[in-house]
């Protein structure tokens, strides 16, 4: 179970009127039973029911099960689609292992604003779901030009680029070390401005997924394997 509370021996868990509903009207545990706990931070642990009730009720931690594993330090960025395609790609970003997903406002990107608590629930039901004791943070749109400009020198940048068609991803290497960032453009791809933005820059490598032009969604998939399978650990 995922609480956003701190998690250590003896710490004593509050819990909310729907974690209390989940636990002991659905899951039907009672005082004494064990459950496992997770926050994204502090690994997962093992506690007791001290109290169950109605509207809420008291954990108490008894003993770290699983240390936290931090994922690599690789970020997505993407602009955000679809609803639905959006929540994929956080649930399968988070899947694959990304420690931060920033979704960017580009010149074609058509929404104009995400619901952010929705997509950090997510992350959150997504690490869950896959037993990992690490949630990547979703973060706030920002517009791609304002993130470029303050773009740290360190972290590179996988560009997805469409145009590239066909060419291997040969410049991703295992020499490449450091921190990533992987970037997907939107349905309508990125504009002629940003395209030149980016090949200026000496942090990004750009990279064809395959010869054929992908959606923005499975093109964050594809490109998070391909990193994961030549640089993850
Ligand atoms: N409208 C664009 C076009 O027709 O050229 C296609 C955009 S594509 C649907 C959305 C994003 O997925 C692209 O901006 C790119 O980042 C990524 N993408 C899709 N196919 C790709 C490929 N074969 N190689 C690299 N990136 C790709």
């Amino acid at each position: 179970l995922y609480v956003d509370q701190p998690l250590g021996p003896g710490q004593s868990v509050p819990l909310t009127a729907d974690q209390a509903h989940y636990l002991f009207a659905v899951m039907r545990l009672g005082k004494g039973a064990a459950v496992a706990l997770f926050n994204g931070r502090d690994g997962e642990w093992r506690a007791e029911v001290i109290e169950a009730g109605k509207r809420g009720g008291i954990l108490l931690c008894t003993a770290q099960m699983r240390p936290l594993q931090l994922p690599p330090d690789l970020w997505l960025l993407f602009a955000p689609i679809k609803k639905a395609r959006t929540d994929f790609i956080v649930e399968k970003a988070t899947e694959m292992g990304a420690a931060r997903i920033q979704p960017v406002q580009t010149q074609h990107t058509n929404s104009e604003r995400i619901r952010q608590d929705r997509l950090q629930a997510h992350a959150v039901e997504a690490a869950e779901q896959c037993g990992s004791t690490f949630v990547p943070e979703v973060a706030e749109l920002v517009p791609l030009d304002r993130l470029l400009a303050a773009w740290p020198a360190e972290r590179r940048i996988l560009w997805c680029n469409e145009s590239l068609l066909g060419a291997r991803a040969a410049l991703l290497s295992e020499g490449t070390r450091g921190p990533w960032a992987i970037l997907v453009g939107p349905e309508g791809g990125f504009s002629e401005r940003e395209k030149t933005r980016l090949a200026q820059m000496p942090q990004v490598t750009p990279v064809s997924l395959g010869p054929r032009i992908l959606r923005a969604d499975t093109a964050a998939v594809a490109a998070l394997t391909l990193w994961q399978a030549v640089l993850g650990d």
